[in-house]
């Protein structure tokens, strides 16, 4: 009996082949003993036949072409509707700012026409949850559900052409493809003031006994006067100074641009192509005049939030000082006009 066995022994080889484990890589196999202190030849183990072989191929590219199936030809994104172009006979080019993919253009089919289920939704300055699917030069909206319309701000031309000057802004300063999520954040939430602004105006104006369902010329072009006026027109700087802080164009306030001496509380000056402020030494490079009230409000919309930067109530010609100096600001860093500050304008003095 124990010569049978010794007998077996010989022929399987001086390890038996149940005390290993095969390791498969690719189509290398290894054998790792255990258990076995002495020297031994390693058990050479016969490749898979061919038949095994050519299934495991197959497998393997199955999977790979399930999962390279399974790459996305579409996406879900939330944007706001920053520009329309026409594009053909009734589509349009959408110009959107996303919070995670920033600004793309989309195209967005069929939403000339009047029955289109699309249009609603794509309006300017909405917000809406999109389905765009994946083109080779733009993508396509495919589905749209409007999230906020800003109806409110919709209803009254100032507030209207505000909104639309934000979006030409945001349009402007952020490039293609690039996030920007704290600007998008910055014209959500000044969207979001400007509709509560145009629905205290609409209040207001109803408790003057103003039919508000009067649609003449007069009634639509209802500009804010006052107190009123002047909020929107802070908010206006506080967006543009914001922006300008985001995109890395924040003008230096706290010490002078020329000489590096600290700016003292009194009358200073402004260039924008030095980027800031410039103390009465350096009176040589000034632009324009730089009050201090004017200083101070600029330093105070730079460190709070709109919250508190809405408490102050500066007088015409403080607003005044503060809009040509901003709009020197975004013409330098722009190298042109914006095309709203002229029908902005228009509207002030209608
Ligand atoms: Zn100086």
């Amino acid at each position: 009996m124990v010569e049978h066995l010794l007998a077996k022994e010989k022929v399987a080889g001086s390890i038996p082949v149940s005390r290993s484990i095969f390791i498969s890589i690719g189509r290398r196999r290894q054998v790792v003993r255990h258990g076995s202190a002495k020297a031994a030849p390693a058990v050479r183990i016969r490749s898979s036949p061919p038949i095994r072989r050519d299934f495991t191929c197959r497998v393997f590219f199955y999977l790979c072409k399930v999962f390279l199936m399974r790459a996305p030809h579409s996406y879900s994104t939330e944007a706001i509707v920053l520009k329309r172009t026409d594009l053909g006979e009734a589509d349009r080019i959408l110009t959107l700012f996303t919070p995670g993919k920033g600004k793309i253009r989309a195209i967005a089919k069929g939403t000339r026409r009047p029955i289109s289920k699309l249009a609603g939704h794509v309006d300017l300055l909405c917000r809406s949850q999109l389905q765009l699917a994946m083109g080779r030069n733009l993508d396509i909206v495919t589905q749209a559900e409007g999230r906020e319309n800003f109806q409110r701000l919709r209803n009254d031309l100032w507030h209207m052409t505000c909104g639309f000057y934000l979006a030409e802004l945001v349009d402007r300063f952020v490039e293609d493809q690039t996030r920007h999520y704290d600007i998008y954040v910055l014209l959500l939430d000044t969207l979001r003031y400007l509709d509560a602004d145009a629905n205290a105006l609409q209040q207001q104006l109803a408790s003057m006994g103003v039919n508000m369902d009067d649609t003449s010329k007069d009634a639509i072009n209802r500009v804010p006067t006052g107190q009123q006026e002047g909020q929107t027109r802070l908010l206006l700087r506080y967006f543009e100074l914001r922006l300008l802080m985001a995109v890395g164009y924040e003008p230096v306030l706290q010490h002078c641009v020329s000489c590096a001496s600290e700016i003292r509380p009194e009358e200073n000056g402004f260039r924008a192509s030095l980027g800031g402020v410039l103390c009465p030494q350096c009176s040589r490079h000034w632009e324009r005049r730089l009050s201090l009230d004017a200083l101070k409000t600029l330093r105070y919309m730079q460190r709070v939030k709109w919250s508190e930067a809405a408490r102050m109530r500066p007088d015409t010609r403080l607003h005044s000082e503060l809009e040509a100096l901003m709009y020197d600001l975004l013409r330098f860093h722009l190298e042109r006009d914006m095309k709203s500050w002229s029908f902005l304008e228009m509207m002030r003095k209608a």
